[in-house]
């Protein structure tokens, strides 16, 4: 029998249009599917759920305005310890700990915390300030890991099954992580990118790191 994870990442208010500081377009188009898949007959599939947040301090190093620049730019980031350069871009100030754009969508948030017999966790990422986290396992220069890998083996998880924010940042650089570990997917109908005019480019790299993309939850 296989164990499978659902891993809802960073379904939070400032990702979302139109009020979100980085919105992702199109991004609130997937909620309502994203419940449908944690509700009714259709949460027995699960072993786990997990839902990620983006949860950084005010003066988190990703934000462009630590940095007097506007959002996007591209800038150089030194390794905490080896002193390793890394381009990395910088945003707009989102998911700041405890604001309303770091909540997770309102009905969804609700439909998580009202799963019955499956086990649910909630995973934080961003929150050391002198660094960029991508990924949900752990930051940009993979030195400290958050819970994720761990609840993974806890629960005995074959399969893990990522949608959310966004297909070209935080789900696929957690989608890369996962499939060291466990049989990945991405759906890509559940999940949207913030530059969609390079998803051809980024199948590519989830194709390379061993990720299987498919369109529909049913295709899995
Ligand atoms: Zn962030």
């Amino acid at each position: 029998m296989t164990n499978r994870a659902l891993v809802v990442v960073d379904l939070q208010e400032d990702f979302l249009p139109p009020n979100g500081s980085l919105a992702i377009p199109d991004g609130r188009s997937i909620v309502q599917p994203i419940i449908e898949l944690v509700t009714g007959t259709n949460l027995s599939q699960w072993s786990l759920v997990v839902a990620t947040q983006d949860w950084h301090p005010a003066n988190h190093t990703s934000f462009a305005s630590q940095h007097g620049v506007e959002p996007l730019a591209e800038l150089e980031f030194r390794h905490p310890n080896t002193g390793e350069i890394k381009k990395q871009y910088v945003w707009p100030d989102h998911c700041v700990q405890g604001s309303a754009g770091a909540k997770l969508e309102s009905n969804f948030a609700k439909a998580f915390a009202e799963i019955k017999g499956v086990p649910t966790v909630n995973v934080k990422k961003g929150y050391l300030q002198d660094r960029e986290y991508y990924s949900c396992f752990q930051d940009t220069w993979g030195l400290h890991q958050t819970e994720m890998k761990r609840t993974l083996v806890e629960h005995a998880i074959d399969e893990v099954v990522f949608v959310g924010l966004a297909f070209d940042y935080c789900v696929l650089n957690s989608a890369i992580d996962s499939a060291d570990s466990f049989k990945t997917y991405v759906v890509e109908s559940l999940s949207k990118s913030v530059t969609p005019e390079n998803d051809s480019k980024t199948k590519e790299i989830y194709k390379s790191s061993g990720v299987s993309v498919v369109k529909e939850i049913s295709d899995i």
